[in-house]
């Protein structure tokens, strides 16, 4: 089991998860970082005493050491204090709760430093999953993941104990977000607060968006490309409305396992944090008699073209993921803002996917470079 980790983002949604889930097992805090979220991050941090907190906004960051003063507690702030976090001395895992592209370089310091980590923000996997499992590799650290369907999948293939060659498919659940069912012409009309209500998971904004379009499943599917090595062919998503099935892994066999609880992250974030064990926790516990029934259905990818936008990414690799992600997160910040339409998410990324450059193999600059270029483009066309 871990017991000093680092939190990068833990003012958000898992991060929170994750204190609660760090408080229960009694394990230490070495760093905790967010963005602006001065006055939670003081609260955090007067309640788990790390010794480094970072907010990447200068500002607010100067706000927060004030503050702090009656503290041992070190402020640091910008980009060095997140890569500081990420490479603290003394913790043995970085938990990634940061969201979108900006959790790819703390991430890759941490590998670099030897840091097991705890991977919940997929953004990392999406746009650069070559490189990061490359040096997770070479560093001999673990990716362990956070994600609720890719912890179902870790927990059904024994943590990787088994051979990739035994498995014949995975399915990735899906619960198919607020708008399930609805055709194009509906879809075209669904406001930002029609899509921040989710049926089954309270999330952050952004993921709670992606979720709607489904171009979060798209990026899980990445995800669990990297994640267990399969090729894209392997990887099926079916919708899943109840999400009690977390995902299931079909064997050579025809055996099929799955992993099934209450919608609750904080079971997925802790076995991140004590696998192979398994202890006690905060998480909600899974009655079977009175959950819903199960059902299983396809995905509709043709009024929600984002998942197939995904898969298409996928197959072409290079940067094209980072490109798509790049756009998708500018898309989705805009259509909060309410300046874009719902489906100008697609056509913004769409759009990006068409642009990208062809690169075999993508350095980090590569990568940086698909992602900014993605993100003018997308603001230009709007
Ligand atoms: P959130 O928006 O609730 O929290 C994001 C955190 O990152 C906050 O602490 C924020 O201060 C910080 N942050 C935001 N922008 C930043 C930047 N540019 N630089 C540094 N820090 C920044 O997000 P969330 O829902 O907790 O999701 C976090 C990640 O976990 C995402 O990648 C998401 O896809 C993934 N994830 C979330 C859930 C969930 O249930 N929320 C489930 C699975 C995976
Ligand atoms: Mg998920």
């Amino acid at each position: 089991m871990k017991q000093r980790l680092s939190i990068l983002g833990s003012t958000g949604s898992i991060g929170r998860q994750s204190l609660e889930v760090i408080a229960a097992l009694g394990l230490s805090v070495g760093a905790l970082t967010a963005h602006r979220s001065g006055a939670l991050l003081e609260e955090q941090a007067r309640a788990f005493r790390p010794e480094l907190v970072v907010l990447t906004d200068e500002h607010a960051a100067r706000d927060l050491a004030v503050r702090l003063g009656d503290t041992p507690i070190r402020v640091a702030s910008g980009r060095e204090g997140l890569l500081e976090a990420a490479t603290l001395e003394g913790v043995d895992a970085v938990l990634t709760a940061v969201v979108g592209a900006a959790g790819l370089e703390p991430t890759l310091a941490a590998i670099a430093a030897g840091k097991d980590i705890a991977l919940a923000n997929k953004e990392t996997l999406v746009c650069a999953g070559a490189l990061v499992t490359a040096a997770a590799r070479e560093k001999g650290v673990r990716l362990l993941p956070v994600d609720s369907e890719h912890s179902a999948i870790f927990q059904c293939l024994q943590g990787c104990a088994r051979p990739r060659e035994e498995v014949r498919r995975i399915l990735l659940t899906a619960s198919g977000g607020p708008f399930y069912g609805m055709d194009r012409s509906a879809l075209e009309r669904v406001t930002p607060q029609e899509a921040l209500r989710h049926p089954n998971w309270s999330m952050g904004a952004k993921i709670t968006i992606d979720s709607a379009t489904m171009m979060n499943k798209g990026f899980e599917v990445m995800e669990a490309m990297w994640l267990y090595d399969l090729p894209l062919e392997k990887i099926e998503v079916v919708i899943h409305r109840e999400s009690v099935v977390h995902s299931l892994v079909e064997f050579q066999d025809g055996a099929v396992l799955a992993q099934l609880g209450a919608p609750d992250m904080r079971l997925p974030i802790q076995y991140a944090l004590t696998w192979p064990e398994r202890v006690p926790g905060p998480a909600a516990t899974l009655d079977l008699l009175s959950c819903p029934k199960l059902t299983f259905s396809p995905p509709d990818r043709e009024n929600f073209p984002c998942l197939e936008l995904a898969r298409e990414a996928a197959r072409q690799g290079g940067v094209a993921p980072a490109a798509l992600n790049g756009a998708n997160e500018v898309a989705v910040a805009l259509f909060l803002e309410g300046r874009l339409g719902f489906y100008d998410i697609p056509r913004l990324c769409a759009a990006a996917l068409a642009a990208a450059p062809k690169v075999a193999e993508p350095t980090l600059e590569d990568i940086l470079a698909a992602d900014a270029g993605a993100r003018a483009r997308a603001l230009e066309m709007v």
